[in-house]
C-alpha cells in the first residue's frame, strides 16, 4: 500500500491537490475535515460535538477523531492505499496512525508538506471564505486561530516524520498544476 499524509497549515491547499492526486495515483482521499463537515451537515451526534470546536478554529478532541479516522479506513478495506488530509494534526493521532496501518500490515509512506508563509494562507482562506459556505473560513480572527493552532500543536508532526525519514517539504506557492507536479515527484519515490 501507499499511505500518504498531506500536510501544510489550513489554506496550504491539501484539499485542492488531495483531489487531482487520488485520479491519478488511485488512492482513497480521507479528509477529516470533510467528514466532520459531512455530519454537520446531517446534524449527527459526531456533528454537533464536532462543530462547537470547528466554529471557534479549535481541534476536534483526539479520541473522537481517531475513532471516526479508524472508521473511514476501516469502510475502504480494498483500497491500494489513502491519502490523509487534516490527519493526524496532533502526536496522539500520528501515533493511533501508526498502530492503525500496523495492524493492516502496513506504514505511512512519506508525508508530503506543503509550505506556504501564514499572510498568503490568511488571504487565500478569507478568498474561499466568500464561496465555501464554511463559517471558519469568514473571519480573519478565526483564521488567525487556526494557524495559531496549527502552529502550536500541529507543526510539531515534522520532527515525528522527520525521525523516520518520512517527511518531504514542498514549495506550496504557484500554480495548481506545478504543485501537483511537485507532490507527484515525491510520491513516485514512495511507490
Ligand atoms: P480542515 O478541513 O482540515 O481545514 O479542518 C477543519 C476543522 O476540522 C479544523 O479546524 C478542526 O476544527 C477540525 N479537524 C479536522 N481534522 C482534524 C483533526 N485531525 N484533528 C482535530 N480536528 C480536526
Amino acid at each position: 500500500m501507499t499511505n500518504v499524509v498531506l500536510f501544510g497549515p489550513p489554506g496550504a491547499g491539501k484539499g485542492t491537490q488531495a483531489e487531482f492526486l487520488k485520479e491519478k495515483y488511485q488512492l482513497v482521499h480521507i479528509s477529516t475535515g470533510d467528514v466532520f463537515r459531512y455530519n454537520i451537515k446531517n446534524a449527527t451526534e459526531l456533528g454537533v460535538l464536532a462543530k462547537s470546536y470547528i466554529d471557534k478554529g479549535q481541534l476536534v478532541p483526539d479520541e473522537v477523531t481517531i475513532n471516526m479516522l479508524n472508521a473511514e479506513v476501516d469502510k475502504n478495506a480494498a483500497a491500494k492505499g489513502f491519502i490523509f488530509d487534516g490527519f493526524p494534526r496532533t502526536e496522539a493521532q500520528a501515533e493511533a496512525l501508526a498502530k492503525l496501518l500496523e495492524s493492516k500490515n502496513t506504514e505511512v509512506s512519506g508525508m508530503v508538506a506543503l509550505e506556504v508563509d501564514d499572510e498568503v494562507l490568511v488571504e487565500r482562506l478569507l478568498e474561499r471564505g466568500k464561496t465555501s459556505g464554511r463559517a471558519d473560513d469568514a473571519d480573519e480572527s478565526i483564521i488567525r486561530n487556526r494557524i495559531k493552532v496549527y502552529y502550536a500543536e500541529t507543526a510539531i508532526l515534522k520532527g515525528f516524520y522527520e525521525k523516520q525519514d518520512k517527511y518531504h517539504g514542498i514549495n506550496g506557492v504557484g500554480s495548481i498544476p506545478e504543485i501537483t507536479e511537485r507532490i507527484s515527484t515525491v510520491i513516485n519515490t514512495l511507490l
